[in-house]
């Protein structure tokens, strides 16, 4: 035997598992399935992360628990809060890196964004994340780490005086591509939505992506929740230079991926973000284009005012000019809303979560952004 093998075994992090996953665990420790239930619900509803702390546990069993498991998050590295009540946390997931979750509180609804990968592999040309590079998947304890942390920090474990969430609804659109972790992303979408854990309806928990047609169908038949696809452009000849993936998962795959993804969606459309690039992507006959695209596809438009990031070659439309592009949307029956620029000032807009990548794909225009040099 090796000294390797022979070495204490690692301690496994409870997070890793969803309900299916803890049972097994349980089970092949000889522990019956409710236990796992009630270890789920101490962590997951009560952000216990020390075994004694969970009373209605055998004493014995704590015990072995202690020696074999953690309950370990990835740490916040920075908190800040911004003017307009948006609160981003820094996450260290080693080895140099950071990724980043935003909490929005809007009146009727509480939206943690949170981050899937340090970096990103796709490389869109208006993303800071992309520009960084992708260093590696997140594990599902680090992606549903970060909510456990939120949930955590934001107190009242996750009510607020009056009984309603404070964390209502989940975004996976930070940091990353979910769907191309997606194993990991399915994981920890089954605690959002467990009731012995975060209890969320899938209506309320997005998947957002820019077009992983193969992987759209996946999370349709395993685990299919409101679905947000980053659009960008009408035509393939601008998406292909926008979002460069979409030169292997054209406009007409992902559009049928869109409307097969329909058939098993909690909601009945898909948002299609549109970030809007000054001259680029923003012209009455973009617009006009995007109609005849989506004619077929029940959707939303959610339109983001591009957020600047040092480096990058493209600007914010005007706010004549997004609204002149709404309007043409919305004249045509279509419903499309445009994102409220939050967080400026701590650069906690979606998109433009920086974080912090070791950047393995090496590119030679990469830029590392260290968010706490930001101050
Ligand atoms: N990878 C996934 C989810 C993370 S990006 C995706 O691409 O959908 C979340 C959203 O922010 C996407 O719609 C993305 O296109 C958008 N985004 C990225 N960079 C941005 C920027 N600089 N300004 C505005 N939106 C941006
Ligand atoms: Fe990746 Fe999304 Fe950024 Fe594109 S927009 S590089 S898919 S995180």
């Amino acid at each position: 035997m090796s000294a390797l093998q022979s070495a204490t075994p690692q301690p496994v992090n409870l997070l890793d598992f969803d309900a299916a996953g803890l049972t097994a665990f349980f089970a092949e420790r000889g522990e019956k399935p409710f236990r796992a239930r009630q270890v789920l619900r101490w962590i997951h509803r009560g952000f216990v992360g020390d075994f004694d702390a969970m009373t209605d546990i055998a004493k014995s069993l704590r015990e072995k628990l202690k020696q074999i498991a953690t309950i370990t998050p990835p740490a916040i590295v920075a908190d800040r809060l911004s003017g307009d009540g948006s609160r981003k946390f820094l996450f260290d997931v080693g080895a140099g890196n950071a990724v980043e979750s935003v909490f929005i509180p809007e009146d009727d609804r509480g939206t943690l964004c949170i981050s899937t990968q340090a970096g990103c592999a796709l490389d869109c040309a208006f993303c800071s994340t992309g520009k960084q590079g992708f260093n590696r998947n997140l594990t599902t304890a680090e992606i549903i780490g970060q909510l456990w942390q939120a949930n955590c920090v934001l107190g009242a474990r996750g009510a607020d005086p009056k009984g309603e969430r404070i964390i209502s609804n989940v975004v996976l659109m930070g940091m990353g591509e979910p769907l191309a972790n997606l194993d990991n992303a399915i994981t920890a979408l089954r605690l959002m939505l467990d009731d012995n854990a975060y209890g969320l309806s899938r209506r309320r928990v997005t998947v957002s992506t820019s077009g992983l047609v193969p992987a759209m169908d996946r999370l349709r038949d395993e685990c299919p929740v409101a679905l947000a696809v980053s659009l960008h452009a009408p035509d393939d000849a601008l998406r292909d230079v926008l979002v460069p993936i979409n030169r292997k998962y054209p406009l007409r795959e992902l559009m049928a991926a869109c409307r097969r993804y329909l058939e098993r969606a909690p909601r009945d459309f898909v948002t299609f973000e549109y970030v809007m690039l000054d001259g680029v992507n923003d012209s009455d006959a973009h617009a006009r284009a995007l109609l005849a695209l989506t004619r077929n596809t029940p959707c939303k438009f959610n339109l983001i005012p591009f957020n600047p990031f040092p480096g990058s070659p493209y600007r914010r439309s005007p706010a004549p000019r997004i609204r002149r592009f709404a309007e043409i949307l919305i004249e045509a029956g279509v419903v499309a809303t445009t994102r409220k620029t939050r967080g400026d000032d701590i650069a906690a807009a979606c998109g433009q979560l920086a974080g912090q990548v070791d950047d393995r794909t090496r590119r030679s225009e990469r830029r590392i952004v260290d968010v706490r040099k930001l101050d």
